[in-house]
């Protein structure tokens, strides 16, 4: 990672890696420890889809068959999002950048304030486990909070452990032809940027197989170096 990032600037950090490494559960989990907030491209797309935005009316399709969005759309939503008051103690980045193009363009958005990318964390995984992870996901309808058939229960049955509702729900495209169209273009366009950030001396890496917890406290020791 490059120590030469001015420190009075807001931390910038970004999650790579392929749907259901875990980018979102992880990026809640930075938000509460670092008190940055999480930036999902994915999420503001899918609010732009619920109101019927024209931006959302052009993506509906797009993202039900697990492709990317065009550049324009996403980079557009994601400068109104960069240019919310809430964003100024610093962001996780959680599905942006997905394209050089994008990256590119990230770069050329923090400029015009004087920051940059403090860190590029991959989140490493295997392509067969990200089937099971993603087909067995689901999120509170009310906080937003991840859980999975399988690995993480709420701690009362049908009862959210972070707002107490009790209403869940699993995402449209979380089956798994749409994951294996996702994959492809997460291989084919995002991948890349692995390169691309090393090249910046921006990125590092996370062994994001197994346990939550332990992912998250190997990642929360890169991000406190990343922006101390
Ligand atoms: P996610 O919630 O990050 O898995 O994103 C869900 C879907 O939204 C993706 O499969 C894409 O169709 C679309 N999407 C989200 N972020 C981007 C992005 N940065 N570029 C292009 N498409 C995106």
């Amino acid at each position: 990672m490059d120590g030469s990032k001015t420190p009075s600037v807001a931390p910038v950090l970004i999650l790579l890696g392929p749907p259901g490494a875990g980018k979102g559960t992880q990026a809640r989990m930075l938000e509460d420890s670092f008190g940055l907030v999480q930036l999902s491209t994915g999420d503001l797309l899918r609010a732009a889809v619920a109101a019927g935005t024209p931006a959302g009316k052009e993506a509906k399709a797009v993202m039900e068959a697990g492709e990317l969005v065009s550049d324009e759309i996403v980079i557009d939503i994601l400068r109104d999002r960069l240019a919310e008051p809430d964003t100024a103690n610093g962001v996780i980045l959680d599905g942006f950048p997905r394209t050089t193009v994008q990256a590119q363009a990230l770069d050329a958005l923090l400029a015009e304030t004087g920051q940059k990318i403090d860190a590029a964390i991959s989140l490493e995984v295997e392509d067969a486990e990200m089937v099971t992870r993603i087909s067995g996901r689901y999120t509170c309808g009310s906080c937003g909070e991840g859980y999975h058939d399988t690995f993480k229960q709420p701690a009362t049955a049908g009862t959210c452990d972070s707002c107490g509702s009790t209403q869940f729900k699993r995402r449209a495209d979380d089956n798994a032809e749409t994951v294996a169209s996702r994959l492809k273009a997460y291989h084919a366009n995002t991948a890349p940027l692995i390169a691309f950030y090393d090249q910046q001396g921006a990125l590092a890496r996370v062994n994001a197989m197994g346990d939550i917890d332990k992912i998250a406290s190997d990642l929360g020791a890169l991000v406190k170096t990343a922006v101390a």
